[in-house]
């Protein structure tokens, strides 16, 4: 028997405590910066384990710290934040959670994400490794940041000053659901999510009566060439086999059919692997939107903000061959080595700030017997994904396998052998 076996044989007295919470968090989740429930139902837990609780780092952010003699520090993250959708999942801990947005208008709320998995398996893991002190040395930071999904999260905690209250860990580590089977895990060095910006870009026309087009320079005509001639970037300026992706999410403009608006606003989305392809592709989209501009006699130059981004995930080699070998041998068959994943996290922002090693890994979100049903009909793209309405992790094994590559990655260096 492992050691983590041994410390995960008290997983079943704690497994409906464990469910409990995770449905109480499911029912009620909070926005990004407002997780102020959330944030106290994870202290207060945290407290109960016995573990040294900060609270209100960089807003509603929480850290628990288990200081066990002599040895590594290691911290795990989580994140409180939940998404503006709304659930239809049909289950009975389903959210019907609705809050009020700056204008008035009612916005759903759901953890589409898995954020409520994340922070069950977190405090189960603490639980356990609490529960077993004769099985490891040194010192377990659990911390529990807002704003993921926003993107400034983990960099308010930083710069709140995350670094004065808690010691610098030897290694930071952390796991997100992602696509694959329930009970899976996999991780990959190097190269592991991309970098992204948001971007607003607003294009100018003249607008006027949609019959007389040659008393207007049609903006939405601007749009569709600018939307069009942006696949060029992929397509014939970047490097074959350097992952980009480029979407235009939104484009608005005009109210009806018989009017030719003033402007165009589109909102473009961009995933890089390295900040040298990020800088080119950038300055690629303002040259092409530029002359695409120019050439439709645009009145007024255009305008471009940036309305997000998030860092690159860049697993360290050697903190990640460890995870991975811990991984193997806990997890056998269900240790995978993942593809890179082209979407972002701003965590590597906590580790990046004290030069620490991290480790990012995934664990599966759907029911084995559904995901194998969808891979032979050659339909995995029918699954719900995270942030859609439908994304719903089953209860076990995810819960159960989330918390024991917790376990055992920490162990990976707490391990008292
Ligand atoms: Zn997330
Ligand atoms: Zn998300």
């Amino acid at each position: 028997m492992s050691s983590v076996d041994e410390i995960m044989a008290g997983y079943p007295a704690q497994q409906a405590d464990q469910e409990a919470f995770y449905k109480d968090l499911h029912r009620h989740p909070e926005l990004s910066h407002a997780e102020h429930r959330t944030a106290a139902a994870v202290a207060t837990e945290l407290d109960q384990l016995g573990l040294t609780v900060q609270t209100g780092i960089g807003g509603t952010g929480v850290v628990g710290t288990l200081a066990h003699g002599r040895g590594p520090i290691v911290l795990l993250r989580a994140e409180l934040d939940a998404l503006p959708i709304a659930e239809d999942t049909g289950v009975d801990y389903a959210s019907t959670v609705t809050t009020t947005g700056a204008d008035g208008q009612q916005i759903p709320v759901a953890h589409a994400c898995g954020h409520d998995m994340h922070m069950s398996c977190l405090l189960g893991a603490a639980r356990l490794l609490g529960g077993q002190p004769q099985r490891w040395g040194g010192t377990l930071i659990a911390l529990f940041q807002p704003a993921e999904e926003t993107g400034d999260g983990a960099q308010g905690m930083v710069d709140d000053g995350l670094y004065q209250r808690i010691p610098t860990p030897d290694v930071a580590l952390t796991q997100h659901l992602l696509p694959g089977i329930a009970g899976t895990a996999g991780t990959r060095a190097g190269l592991f999510m991309a970098t992204e910006d948001s971007i607003k870009v607003t294009i100018y026309g003249r607008g006027g009566h949609g019959a007389l087009p040659q008393d207007c320079i049609d903006p939405v005509v601007l749009a569709a060439m600018i939307i069009v001639r942006l696949q060029t970037i992929v397509a014939r300026e970047v490097t074959p086999g350097d992952t980009v992706v480029l979407t235009a999410g939104s484009v608005q403009a005009g109210t009806r059919s018989n009017v030719i608006p003033d402007l165009a606003v589109l909102q473009l989305n961009l995933r890089t692997f390295s900040q040298a392809t990020r800088a080119r592709v950038l300055a690629a989209i303002q040259r092409i939107v530029r002359a695409e501009c120019q050439a439709t006699g645009s009145p007024k130059d255009p305008e471009f903000e940036t309305l997000g981004t998030f860092p690159l995930t860049d697993n360290d080699d050697t903190s990640t061959a460890r995870v991975a070998a811990a991984f193997a041998a806990q997890l056998k068959d269900n240790a995978l080595e993942l593809d890179r994943q082209t979407v972002s996290e701003d965590f590597s922002e906590i580790p990046d700030a004290a030069h620490v090693p991290y480790c990012y890994w995934g664990i599966g979100r759907t029911d084995r017997d559904k995901y194998l049903a969808a891979e032979k009909a050659g339909r995995l793209m029918d699954l719900p994904s995270n942030h859609s309405p439908k994304f719903l992790p089953p209860l076990q094994p995810t819960l159960r396998t989330g918390t024991e590559t917790l376990i055992t990655a920490a162990m990976a260096w707490l391990s008292a052998e």
